[in-house]
C-alpha cells in the first residue's frame, strides 16, 4: 500500500508541475474534452491543438456541430485522417441534441451508445470531464504499465489487456481520476515514450521494475502488429485553358467518402507511371490532353498503408464538352481558390499545396 501511495503521489505531483497547457484543460467542458479525445486518437497533441482550435471556432458547442453540414465537418477535419471520427462526432452530436437535450450524458451506458465512443473514450470523458472514478487505458498507459510492472504478456492480447485494465482500476486514487488518468497518459506521452524511454526525467524510476532490472527495452511486448502495406498510385491534375482544375467526388461507401480528389489509379510496382496516368482517361478525352509533366512525389500514410503518389500535370486543349472519365462520380472544374474550399484526403491536399507555385512557373 505504501508503494501504491508513493506511486500515486509521484505521478500526481509530476503532472501538476508538468502538464501541458492544452486548451481543453482550461475549463474541462465536456464537449471540449469529448472532441479532444476523438481528435487525439491517432494524432499527436501538438497537431491536435491546431485542429481543436479551428474546430471550436467553427463548432463551439454540440448544437452548432449538430447543425453543420457534412461538407463543413469534413473540411474542418481535412488533413487529420481517419474521417470516420469526424462523421461519428457529427452523428453523435445530432443524437445528443435529439435525445439528451444538447447535453453530453454522464453515464457509461449513455456515452457508449453514441457513435464513435468506445470503452476508452467513454471512460476518459467520465473521468476528465465529469470527474467520476473511472479508469482509462490507452497506448500510453499500456506502455507505461508494461514497463513499470514488468508485464511480459503482449499488451494488445486479452491477458495483457486484462492485467493492465486491472491495474488501472486498482491504482486509481478515488476522487482524483481527472488528474490521475491524465498523469498516466501524459507520462507515457512525454517520458515513458516509444522506443527509448526518458527515464532520467521519470517521476517513478524508484518504483519501476523494468528500470531497476535494466530491461526497459524489452517492454512493452507487442505481438501481431499490423504490417505496413506499400501502395503506388498515379494522379492527374488536369487544367483547362482558363486555369480551372478537374476534380471528382469520391463515392459515399468508400474510404474518404464524399471527399474530393484528382483522378487517380493504383498501379503495380513495375508499372510505368506516365503510361498509367494517360490510361486514366476516356479515349476521346486523352486526345485533347497533353503535357503530362511529373509534378513531384507525394508520400502519404493512412491506417496500415504507405502510399507513394506520382501526380502529373496535364492540359486540356480547346473545348472538350464530354466527361474525361468513364465513371459516374460527380465531377467539377474549379479554380485554385475553390480547391481550398473542398475537402481532400491529405495525400491529394499535398498535391494542391504544390500547385500555386508550379502553375505560374509552367504558364498554364
Ligand atoms: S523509469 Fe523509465 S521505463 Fe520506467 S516508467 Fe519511467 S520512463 Fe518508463
Amino acid at each position: 500500500m505504501k508503494k501504491v501511495n508513493q506511486l500515486q503521489q509521484a505521478l500526481l505531483s509530476w503532472f501538476a508541475a508538468n502538464a501541458r497547457p492544452l486548451p481543453w484543460r482550461e475549463q474541462y467542458l465536456s464537449y471540449q474534452v469529448w472532441v479532444s479525445e476523438i481528435m487525439l486518437q491517432q494524432t499527436q497533441a501538438e497537431r491536435g491543438v491546431v485542429y481543436f482550435k479551428r474546430w471550436m471556432a467553427h463548432f463551439p458547442d454540440v448544437v452548432s456541430l449538430a447543425a453543420a453540414t457534412e461538407d463543413e465537418i469534413l473540411k474542418c477535419w481535412e488533413g487529420l485522417g481517419y474521417y470516420s471520427r469526424a462523421r461519428n462526432l457529427h452523428a453523435a452530436a445530432k443524437r445528443v441534441v435529439q435525445v439528451h437535450g444538447g447535453k453530453l450524458p454522464d453515464t457509461l451506458a449513455a456515452l457508449e451508445a453514441l457513435p464513435g465512443i468506445g470503452k476508452y473514450t467513454a471512460r476518459a470523458i467520465l473521468s476528465i470531464a465529469f470527474q467520476q472514478d473511472s479508469p482509462v487505458v490507452d497506448g500510453n498507459v499500456e506502455r507505461l504499465f508494461a514497463r513499470l510492472f514488468a508485464i511480459d504478456e503482449p499488451v494488445k492480447k486479452a491477458a495483457g489487456q486484462s492485467r493492465i485494465w486491472g491495474l488501472a482500476e486498482a491504482l486509481l486514487p478515488l476522487g482524483q481520476a481527472r488528474e490521475w488518468n491524465q498523469a498516466l497518459m501524459e507520462c507515457g506521452a512525454l517520458v515513458c515514450v516509444r522506443g527509448t524511454p526518458r527515464c532520467e526525467l521519470c517521476p517513478v524510476t524508484a518504483e519501476c521494475e523494468s528500470f531497476s532490472t535494466g530491461t526497459t527495452g524489452a517492454r512493452p511486448v507487442v505481438e501481431g502488429g499490423k504490417k505496413i502495406v506499400q501502395v503506388r498510385l498515379v494522379a492527374a491534375v488536369v487544367v483547362d485553358d482558363s486555369g480551372r482544375v478537374y476534380v471528382r467526388q469520391r463515392p459515399a461507401n468508400v474510404r474518404w467518402a464524399n471527399m474530393w480528389e484528382f483522378p487517380d489509379l493504383e498501379i503495380t510496382e513495375s508499372a510505368q507511371p506516365l503510361k498509367a496516368v494517360v490510361g486514366l482517361f476516356k479515349k476521346g478525352a486523352s486526345r485533347s490532353l497533353d503535357g503530362f509533366l511529373p509534378l513531384t512525389t507525394v508520400n502519404h500514410k493512412y491506417t496500415r498503408y504507405q502510399a507513394t503518389v506520382h501526380p502529373f500535370l496535364c492540359r486540356l486543349r480547346g473545348a472538350f464538352s464530354g466527361k474525361l472519365q468513364q465513371e459516374e462520380q460527380p465531377c467539377r472544374w474549379v479554380t485554385l481558390e475553390e480547391l481550398n474550399s473542398l475537402a481532400f484526403s491529405s495525400g491529394h491536399r499535398q498535391i494542391i499545396d504544390y500547385l500555386p507555385e508550379f502553375l505560374p512557373e509552367q504558364k498554364i
